[in-house]
């Protein structure tokens, strides 16, 4: 049977249909190990980088070990030089310069380090029933209820009244306590059944658990909150109103880990989008004397609409290749119209235990490839800068002449909800842009599922795409 010839129609579909198929069919042993190899990298960097300050300074760190520096807006830059921007330690651009002259444009990848979360109220710590807990207001588009009854690190910085920043990580270590928000016990929510999902777990009822012994004293009052207090005195030189003057956010406490009996897959904390800014990052290394210019952005506030200035409806992305071109005596607008861009976020996968969210046939699936996705929006694209038919074949192109294995994708189905990515606000600076990234299972979760076969796929096609001779 393994040698039968294949039937005319056999031969005529080869040669005339398309079918996506699983990257395992595909990859020989040696690349699964390279797969893996490369996704051990990703996993550490998950782990060491929960949130976008996180990210910045690691990716910062990174660059200047492989000779970036900052950049100087004034200064003449020649192929080979390498540089960065940090954009309030919240956002990074970096870029490497191209033997073209910037007339040609340049190669734009742009993700997102912000991921969904939730953040400290500014006057969070109160004292109830014995319990210190802090009030929240929660980051970009949770669902509620899956962040109760969850191990919670905090995250962030405080700035003191003398105007000091101090660090805090708690929850990491594996001797670090933890928090939790909590949820009522089955026998007692019959009430809470009734109400419908979306208000499970209602917004302020987001409440964390930090304490619950009393500041030995018998007159101080609220001496739960008062030993609490204390604790972040001694700890980190802060009082009650330095919270006034912080960032602070819980993120799950959770490392990543592998996922699947064959391990084909990573569940962890806000893959949306780390893992496009990884891969992008990566990527960025592949190509340190490129023949294109390459400009590569991790943003922030991306899950909040990309306002500000640290989110990519800001003007910095515009501002810094606008000074690049001024260095070599051109029009930043110009520069952006023969630029074009990746807009590499992620997309939702198909989940057999929800089909009807979906539209089978134009979803993308785990470990079918970095998925390319034309247009998102809602009702009608409402919302998307729909790339075109010629960009989505050029990088269509790019892709296959390197090999990368990729497939398209839709967000779910038509009228089914929809949503957006950063690809319309660069778009509305001139360059052709296109969705690219990994699909996701369970997004904006706390445990998020990515294949790893995805992650090494859009790494490569980042690669190839800033690397394309012409
Ligand atoms: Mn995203
Ligand atoms: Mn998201």
């Amino acid at each position: 049977m393994a040698n039968q010839a294949k039937t005319p129609g056999e031969l005529l579909a080869e040669r005339l249909a398309y079918k996506p198929e699983n990257s395992g069919i595909r990859y020989t042993d040696e690349e699964m190990g390279r797969v893996t190899d490369f996704c051990e990298g990703y996993k550490r960097f998950l782990d060491a980088a929960k949130t976008e300050r996180e990210a910045v300074e690691w990716t910062v760190k990174l660059l200047e070990k492989n000779g970036f520096v900052p950049f100087d807006p004034g200064a003449r830059y020649k192929a080979g030089d390498k540089v960065y921007l940090s954009v309030k330690g919240k956002a990074v651009i970096f870029s490497a310069i191209g033997l073209k002259p910037l007339s040609e444009g340049v190669r734009i990848v742009a993700s997102h380090v912000d991921s969904p979360r939730i953040d400290l109220k500014q006057r969070p710590l109160y004292e109830e029933a014995q319990f210190a807990m802090l009030k929240t207001h929660y980051y970009g588009g949770i669902r509620k209820y899956q962040w109760v009854a969850v191990p919670l690190a905090l995250h962030g910085v405080v700035v003191k009244r003398d105007g000091e920043s101090v660090s805090v990580n708690i929850g990491e270590d594996d001797g670090d306590p933890v928090f939790v928000i909590n949820d009522l016990l089955p026998h007692l929510s019959q009430e809470q059944n009734k109400r419908t999902l979306p208000e499970g777990i209602k917004g302020e009822e987001l409440n964390v658990l930090v304490g619950s012994l009393p500041f030995r004293d018998d007159r101080a009052s609220e001496k739960v909150k008062l030993n609490i207090l204390n604790i972040l005195n001694e700890k980190y030189g802060v009082t009650e109103a330095d919270f006034i003057s912080a960032e602070l956010c819980l993120v799950p406490a959770a490392k990543a880990r592998d996922v699947g009996f064959d391990r084909s897959m990573i569940g962890a904390y806000g893959h949306d989008d780390r893992v496009c800014a990884y891969t992008s990052v990566m990527a960025g290394l592949d190509n340190l004397s490129p023949e294109y210019t390459w400009v590569n952005i991790l943003a922030d506030k991306e899950e909040i609409g990309s306002d500000g200035n640290t989110g990519l409806q800001g003007r910095y992305l515009e501002y810094f290749i606008c000074d690049l071109a001024a260095a070599q005596g051109l029009e930043g607008r110009g520069v952006l119209q023969r630029s074009e861009c990746l807009s590499a976020d992620v997309n939702a996968a198909f989940d057999p235990t929800f089909p009807d969210a979906f539209e089978k046939k134009n979803t993308c699936y785990i470990n079918y490839g970095t998925v390319m996705t034309k247009y998102t929006g809602s009702r009608g694209k409402s919302g998307s800068s729909d790339a075109s038919a010629e960009f989505v074949g050029r990088v269509r192109r790019i892709f296959e002449d390197a090999g990368v294995h990729w497939q398209t994708g839709e967000l779910g189905k038509v009228d089914g909800g929809g949503g957006g990515t950063v690809a319309k606000f660069i778009a509305n600076l001139g360059p052709d842009v296109v969705d690219i990234g990994v699909p996701v299972l369970s997004m904006h979760a706390p445990c998020e599922i990515v294949g790893k076969t995805d992650v090494y796929s859009t790494w490569r096609g980042f690669s190839a795409f800033m690397g394309a001779k012409g």
